[in-house]
């Protein structure tokens, strides 16, 4: 599919230097994955382990890999996040204290995203924004976890009325939170925005968008 690498291009070109597009590569082959690669995407986003080795075995460490799916605690072995540079769906204390555990044994530190549940959408998961300092607060504790910032959905809908505010609550909270200078926990990414919303998401501050169907085509 030729116009993979364009579509890579033309969002690369058309994004501010600082913001990092994220591939959000769901479902996608491993082929299709070393595509967004070779034209020039630094950080593949998976939802799933089993695409992520598949992933893996092709693209290797050309890329960044970082988690974006839904983590449920039996995922979390030390194979598993072995697989990841960066896990930006924590969303309980719970898991990250097993992030924690599992990290400790592998003598290394996970960095980590905070996710946010900014629609206040029952079906979604993530931390509602009300509770997201008191969990950066306890994770911050957590030796062999690191906190690097928020990621957010965000409502999906055809009017950005309805997902503007709550990307720009998150990004009030990204630096409430930083103003805190919590030990240990680093304010630097702002992971808000997919394919229909990413404009409005770096409007809004986000410094890390992730872009699926934007860049691999529509199915
Ligand atoms: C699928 C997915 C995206 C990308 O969505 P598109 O609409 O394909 O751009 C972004 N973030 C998460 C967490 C996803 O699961």
């Amino acid at each position: 599919m030729p116009e993979i690498g364009e579509n890579v291009r033309r969002i690369l070109s058309e994004v501010p230097d600082y913001v990092e597009v994220v591939a959000a590569a769901k479902a996608r082959t491993a082929d299709e994955v070393l595509q967004v690669v070779e034209a020039g995407i630094r950080v593949i986003g998976e939802n799933y382990i089993r695409d992520t080795r598949v992933a893996q075995s092709l693209v290797g460490q050309r890329a960044q890999w970082h988690f974006i799916g839904r983590l449920r605690e039996h995922d979390v072995r030390l194979a598993t996040l072995d697989l990841f540079d960066l896990i930006q769906s924590v969303s309980s204390i719970s898991l990250a204290q097993r992030i924690d555990e599992k990290c400790s044994a592998l003598g290394r530190r996970m960095p980590v995203l905070i996710e946010v549940n900014s629609g206040r959408e029952p079906q979604k998961t993530g931390v509602l924004p009300e509770a997201a300092e008191d969990m950066v607060r306890q994770i911050a504790s957590l030796d062999n976890v690191q906190v690097l910032g928020l990621m957010t959905m965000g409502p999906l809908g055809p009017s950005q009325d309805l997902y503007r505010p709550c990307f720009e609550e998150t990004r009030q909270l990204f630096i409430h939170i930083e103003t805190l200078a919590i030990p240990r926990v680093a304010m630097r990414h702002l992971s808000m925005g997919t394919s229909d919303t990413y404009r409005v998401a770096i409007e809004e501050g986000a410094n890390m968008v992730r872009i699926g169907s934007g860049l691999f085509g529509v199915r």
